[in-house]
C-alpha cells in the first residue's frame, strides 16, 4: 500500500479543509451562486424554517442544481433514498435527452421533486404486493443535495423520501420527517406556556452519532466466508491477548489506519458532514468517528452515508471496515451513540440545565417529559434498537443490557429529590479539581460523572441514547424517539393548559409545573437508575421496579404489533397501523432471514473447511498412534490426544446435523419463526461454534483453514 510523504499530507491538511467544506453539496455558497435571489430566499424558508416548499421554485432549483453538478463533472442524477432494507437506494438518469439530430442536457422540476422506482422489490411488510410495484420517491428540501464523486466524474444525489403509489411511507426517512414535525409542535406548545417562544419558529430535534467499527486487512477478510457474507466471524477462538491490557484504547493510531482515516474525512468534510473526533477504541483493531451535532434529518443522511463512505475508503486502503455490532465473539463489539436533544431554531438547547436548574422550570420540563416518555414506552425504545446483530452485543459487560434505564448523574437526580419533596435547594455543581502540582491549572469538575454502562444517560445537556447498534440507521431510533417524547410533551401541555386556562401569573404557571413535575417524578422514578447496569444486582433491582428485560430482538420486536403502540404512532401522524405493522414484519423477517443466512454460512464453513480440517489431522494423528505401537513407542499421550479430538470431530458432526435439521425447518409466521431461531437455531449456532473453537485450539496450524483472531485483530 502506497502511503503519503508527511508533505502531502501537509498539503491535504491545513487551509483546504475548510475551504473544501461542503463543495460536495448543494448548499451555501453555491447556491447563492446558481440559484436566483428570490428562488434562495423561498428555499431557504423551507430548508431552514421547515416551511412548505414553493412548487414553483422546483424548476429553477433543478435546472441550477444540474448546471452546478455538469460543472462538477456528473453526467447523472438520482433519487437517494432508505428504503425498510437499512441501507441506502439510488437509480441512476443521465442528464442526456436526445432532441433532433443531437441531444441535450435536460433536469425539469417534475424531475427533481419526484421519482418513480419499482416499489416491488424493496421490503414493505405487506403493504406491497409484487403486482402492485408503483412507489414514488419525493424530494426533501431540507437536506442537501450532494455529489457523489467517482472515477469518471460523480452522481448528483437528491435526498428523496420513498412511499408507495398508495400514499405509505416505505422508508426510514418518511416517519422520522413525521416524527421531528410531532416534537416540534408540542415542544412550540410549551414554549408558548413559558413566554419563551419570541422569535422561535420551529423546534428542531438535534442529533449527533458516533459511529464505531473495525479495520481488518482485506486479504484475511477474502478468506472468510463468514466475514464477506455476514460481516461477523460465525468461528474464531479468542487470541491470547486481547483487551485486556487497555493498550489500543486512545492508543497511537497506526500510520496506515491513520492515512485511511484523513482520507476518509476529507471525502467527508467534501460532502459537509462535520466529522469532529477520531481516535482508537477499546478492541484491537476498533476505532470510532464522530461529527459535530446537527439537526436530525440531514445527520441521519449523513450518518447513512458517513457508513458509506468509511466502507469504500477502506477497501481503497487494502483494509475492510466491519460495521458488525459484534464482529468477533469475546471481543467488544460496536455500538453507534445516538446523542439526542431538541433546540430552538433561534440556537437555544432546551436541555441545557444552565447554571440553576433547580429553579430553571422549562428545562426540568422537557426533561421530566423523556423522564415519562422512556419509562412509559421503555419496550418501544428497546425495539427501536433490536437486530440479530446488536443482540451479539447488548448485556455483553461492554454495552448497555436489554433493560431500559436513564442515568441522571448526581445533580439531576437530587434535584428530581427536591422536586418530588417540595424541598428547593441549591444545585449541586462540580466544583473544581487540585491537580496537586503547582504548575498545573486548577480543572472545573462537571456536575456528574459519566456512567457508560447506562443504555439512556444525560450528558450535560443532551441524552445519550448508547444501545444503538453501530449497522443501524439511525433514523428508526430517532423516530421512536421523537414520537414518544412527543407524546410526553403533549401530555404535559395539555395538563398545563387545562390548568390555567386563560392569561396567569407566573407564580400560578410555577405552582402548576411543579405540582405536575412531582407527580411524573413519583410515577416515572422508578427509570432512572445511576448504578453499574451491567451488575447481577441491577437486573434483579430492574424486575423488582418492574422495568421490562426484553433480551433478544425476537422478545422485543412484537412491541410493535401492540394497539398501545399503533395508537401512539397513528396519533402523532408518525405511522398509521399499517405502516407500524409492515415494519415489525419486516423487522422480524430481516432478524430470521439474517439468522438464516448465518446458519447455512456456518454450515457450509464447517462442512467444508473445519471437519475436513479436523479429520485430516485426526488420521495423521492415527497413523503416528499406529506407527509408534508398531514399533513399541510409548504414545500414551498422543493416543489420549487422538481420542480427545476424535470426540470433537464426532461432536462437531453432530452440531452441522442439528444445524441441518433445524435450518430445514418451515414456520408459519415471522413471529413463530423469530421464536424458533431464539429458541433452537441460536443456541445451536452457539454450541457448533463451541466445538469449532475447541478445535481450532487443537490443529496444527498449518491445516488450519482460516485466518484467526490474533491475525485479523492485531495485523494493521
Ligand atoms: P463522548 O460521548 O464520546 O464523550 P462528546 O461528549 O464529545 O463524546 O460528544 C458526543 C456527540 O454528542 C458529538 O457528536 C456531539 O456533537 C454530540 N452533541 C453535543 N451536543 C449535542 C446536542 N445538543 N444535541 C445532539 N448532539 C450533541
Ligand atoms: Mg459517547
Amino acid at each position: 500500500m502506497e502511503t503519503k510523504t508527511m508533505t502531502q499530507a501537509m498539503d491535504m491538511h491545513a487551509t483546504d479543509y475548510c475551504d473544501r467544506y461542503g463543495c460536495n453539496t448543494f448548499s451555501g455558497d453555491t447556491m447563492l451562486r446558481f440559484l436566483e435571489p428570490e428562488v434562495y430566499e423561498s428555499l431557504q424558508e423551507t430548508m431552514k424554517k421547515g416551511k412548505p416548499l414553493d412548487p414553483a421554485i422546483a424548476n429553477s432549483v433543478a435546472h441550477a442544481m444540474m448546471e452546478w453538478a455538469i460543472e462538477n463533472g456528473c453526467t447523472h442524477y438520482t433519487h437517494w433514498f432508505q428504503p425498510l432494507t437499512g441501507a441506502t437506494a439510488e437509480k441512476h438518469d443521465g442528464f442526456l435527452e436526445p432532441k433532433g439530430t443531437g441531444a441535450i442536457a435536460e433536469f425539469k422540476g417534475d424531475m427533481l421533486i419526484r421519482g418513480e422506482p419499482d416499489a416491488s422489490s424493496f421490503p414493505s411488510g405487506g403493504i406491497r404486493d409484487t403486482w402492485e410495484a408503483r412507489g414514488y420517491t419525493a424530494w426533501d428540501a431540507t437536506s442537501p443535495a450532494f455529489i457523489l464523486p467517482n472515477e469518471e466524474g460523480g452522481t448528483l444525489c437528491i435526498p428523496t423520501a420513498f412511499i408507495s403509489w398508495t400514499g405509505e411511507a416505505l422508508d426510514k426517512k418518511t416517519p422520522l420527517l413525521r416524527s421531528i414535525d410531532a416534537i416540534n409542535e408540542q415542544a412550540m406548545r410549551l414554549l408558548k406556556f413559558f413566554g419563551t417562544d419570541e422569535g422561535v419558529t420551529r423546534v428542531e430535534t438535534t442529533l449527533g452519532s458516533e459511529q464505531e467499527y473495525f479495520l481488518v486487512d482485506e486479504a484475511f477478510v477474502a478468506e472468510r466466508q463468514d466475514l464477506l457474507l455476514c460481516g461477523r466471524t460465525l468461528i474464531g477462538a479468542m487470541p491470547p491477548k486481547g483487551h485486556q491490557l487497555d493498550d489500543h484504547y486512545f492508543g497511537k493510531i497506526p500510520e496506515r489506519v491513520l492515512a485511511f482515516m484523513d482520507d476518509a474525512e476529507r471525502q467527508l468534510y467534501e460532502l459537509g458532514i462535520p466529522v469532529k473526533t477520531r481516535h482508537n477504541e477499546v478492541a484491537p483493531g476498533q476505532y470510532e468517528i464522530a461529527p459535530t451535532f446537527e439537526n436530525a434529518n440531514v445527520a441521519t443522511d449523513h450518518q447513512m452515508l458517513l457508513m458509506q463512505v468509511l466502507k469504500s475508503t477502506a477497501a481503497a486502503h487494502g483494509f475492510a471496515c466491519l460495521m458488525h455490532e459484534k464482529p468477533f465473539a469475546g471481543v467488544n463489539g460496536s455500538g453507534k451513540h445516538n446523542n439526542w436533544s431538541v433546540a430552538t431554531d433561534t440556537g437555544v438547547n432546551l436541555l441545557n440545565p444552565g447554571s440553576e436548574p433547580q429553579t430553571h422550570w422549562q428545562f426540568l420540563t422537557f426533561l421530566c417529559a423523556v423522564i415519562r416518555a422512556v419509562d412509559l414506552h421503555a419496550d418501544l425504545l428497546r425495539a427501536s434498537i433490536a437486530s440479530a446483530a446488536n443482540d451479539h452485543r447488548l448485556g455483553a459487560n461492554e454495552a448497555p443490557p436489554a433493560i431500559i434505564s436513564i442515568y441522571l448523574g448526581q445533580m439531576l437526580s437530587d434535584i428530581l429529590e427536591q422536586i418530588e419533596s417540595d424541598e428547593p435547594r441549591s444545585a449541586k455543581d462540580g466544583g473544581t479539581l487540585d491537580l496537586g502540582a503547582v504548575t498545573m491549572p486548577l480543572v472545573s469538575r462537571h456536575s456528574g460523572d459519566r456512567n457508560r454502562t447506562s443504555p439512556f444517560a444525560f450528558t450535560g445537556n443532551k441524552f445519550e441514547f448508547r444501545a444503538v447498534g453501530s449497522t443501524s440507521s439511525v433514523a428508526w431510533p430517532n423516530t421512536i424517539l421523537n414520537t414518544i417524547i412527543a407524546e410526553s410533551l403533549d401530555y404535559i401541555a395539555t395538563a398545563l393548559e387545562t390548568e390555567l386556562a386563560g392569561s396567569s401569573s407566573g407564580e400560578q404557571k410555577e405552582t402548576a409545573v411543579r405540582a405536575l413535575l412531582k407527580d411524573i417524578v413519583k410515577t416515572h422514578k422508578r427509570v432512572v437508575f445511576d448504578g453499574d447496569n451491567y451488575s447481577a444486582e441491577w437486573h434483579a433491582e430492574a424486575e423488582r421496579r418492574g422495568l421490562p428485560n426484553l433480551r433478544t430482538a425476537a422478545d422485543a420486536l412484537p412491541a410493535f404489533g401492540s394497539d398501545c403502540a399503533s395508537d401512539l404512532f397513528d396519533r402523532y401522524n408518525v405511522l398509521t397501523a399499517r405502516e407500524l405493522h409492515a415494519r415489525e414484519e419486516v423487522l422480524l423477517e430481516q432478524y430470521c432471514t439474517i439468522v438464516g443466512i448465518e446458519t447455512r454460512t456456518l454450515l457450509s464453513m464447517l462442512s467444508t473447511q473445519v471437519l475436513p480440517a479436523a479429520l485430516r489431522y485426526q488420521y495423521e494423528l492415527a497413523a503416528q498412534v499406529k506407527a509408534s505401537q508398531d514399533v513399541s513407542v510409548n504414545c500414551q499421550r498422543t493416543a489420549a490426544r487422538l481420542n480427545d479430538l476424535s470426540s470433537l470431530t464426532e461432536a462437531m458432526q453432530e452440531s452441522i446435523e442439528t444445524l441441518q435439521a433445524a435450518d430445514a425447518m418451515e414456520h408459519e409466521s415471522a413471529l413463530s419463526h423469530s421464536a424458533y431461531v431464539r429458541d433452537s437455531i441460536i443456541p445451536a449456532m452457539t454450541i457448533a461454534r463451541e466445538v469449532s473453537d475447541q478445535l481450532e485450539l487443537m490443529i496444527p496450524d498449518d491445516i488450519w483453514p482460516l485466518p484467526s483472531y490474533t491475525e485479523m485483530l492485531f495485523v494493521r
